[in-house]
């Protein structure tokens, strides 16, 4: 037994994104060298030694810009994220980059790649990417890949601005109501159709307020529709997914940078205080998708409790292989291999989908070759464990067979 034949063989096992953004509406395959490269996630490490902000940067004509970001991604090029994109510029377009001139190259590679048909289930097949879940499918784009796609439904519930003009009716209680109709029905529309996977957030605490005809606190207006919607989806026994760890700063600051703001916060309750959510609604299951390095144990703490708790996918600023690797140890040691789900891209086109995916399934075999070496796994159950995170358990989560 060696390290490249479980790494090859992890790199064939099949994979089911469970959360990402291709719609095809905009462009389901990358149409541009840019549209790889400003992936608001992955710019941030140029824009942080000297790459122009985005908006910026597409003002520049093309040949200063790939000056620019060559430049950049040079000196970025200890990170893992630009290791994993160079990879994959290589795998899919032979491609180096090493200045602006193989930037130009590769842009017009990937431009011949966005335009060919089939290009985006090549990608997949490339690591076994054999089901991507998404929030929805517009009328074009994604059709020829129906058989690789799981549509995961949506409740919007009114937001800040409708629950201010709520706020400001005599007769809140009405209005309050007539929301809660939309909510069924749109719910027992998708039921019908079949869905059972629902992006949502949950309610603060258990309480459930008792609403006034006028009056009521937006808080409780909102925590009250929350309550109403998770009623349905109980009694429906719905998989949901819950994203937590990341918050944006305050809308009234006018901010001086182009910066994305949004930050992880590890909040040291925030698995805590929504243990008594599992508890109310405990015929959902609740995949929870994080952003938060400190909340990654105490959600596997959670699942130790909570049969209908599910360790999902790493999100944003977790998205990295030191949080991975110790996630992975989390889970390892302390929960049955069927009870997590672990590849989620949140990737905007399916290159991206691609990088993501060759990361984790890198990151994976490095840490399951160590935990084989010390005696912890023999190989069997080392695959074992891989095809439960990468594809089998969240297979069964989507498909309804808990
Ligand atoms: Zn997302």
């Amino acid at each position: 037994m060696d390290y490249r034949k479980l790494y090859s063989e992890i790199m064939i096992l099949p994979v089911w994104d469970t959360h990402n953004h291709l719609d095809g509406s905009k462009y389901l395959c990358a149409q541009s060298f840019w549209d790889i490269v400003h992936y608001f996630w992955f710019v941030r490490e140029l824009e942080g030694v000297g790459y122009p902000w985005v908006a910026e940067a597409m003002e520049m004509p093309k040949k200063e810009r790939a000056e620019a970001f060559a430049k950049a991604f040079d000196i970025g090029r200890n990170t893992y994220w630009n290791q994993s994109l160079r990879q994959m510029l290589k795998d899919l377009w032979d491609v180096e980059i090493t200045d602006s001139k193989s930037i130009l190259e590769a842009d017009e590679r990937i431009a011949e790649t966005g335009q060919r048909r089939g290009w985006a289930r090549e990608v997949c097949e490339r690591f076994s990417i054999n089901t991507i879940t998404v929030n929805r499918i517009s009328d074009n784009g994604l059709q020829d890949m129906e058989d690789i796609v799981c549509i995961m439904g949506g409740c919007r519930l009114p937001g800040a601005r409708q629950l201010q003009e709520i706020q400001k009716s005599s007769d809140q209680l009405t209005i309050i109501k007539q929301e809660a109709v939309k909510i069924k029905s749109h719910l027992v529309d998708l039921f019908n159709k079949g869905f059972h996977v629902l992006r949502v957030q949950p309610p603060t605490g258990v309480d459930i307020p008792e609403l006034q005809k006028s009056g009521n606190k937006i808080e409780d207006i909102d925590e009250y529709l929350k309550h109403y919607l998770f009623r349905i989806l109980d009694e429906n026994k719905a998989h949901l997914q819950i994203f937590l760890g990341m918050e944006a700063p305050a809308e009234d600051y006018e901010p001086r940078t182009k910066a994305h703001r949004h930050y992880a916060v590890n909040d040291t309750r925030r698995i805590a205080d929504i243990h008594d959510i599992f508890d109310m609604y405990s015929q959902c299951t609740f995949e929870i998708i994080n952003a938060a390095q400190l909340s990654n144990l105490d959600i596997v703490q959670a699942a130790r409790i909570y049969p209908n708790v599910v360790p999902g996918g790493l999100w944003w600023f977790n998205f990295r292989a030191s949080t991975y690797k110790e996630t992975m140890q989390y889970r390892l040691e302390a929960l049955p291999a069927t009870r997590c789900t672990l590849p989620a891209s949140d990737a905007r086109c399916i290159e991206w989908c691609y990088c993501k995916t060759h990361l984790v399934k890198r990151l994976l075999a490095d840490f399951l070759w160590d935990r084989l070496e010390r005696g912890w796994l023999d190989h069997e159950l080392a695959i074992y464990v891989a095809r439960e995170w990468l594809y089998d358990a969240a297979a069964r989560f989507y498909r309804g067979l808990k």
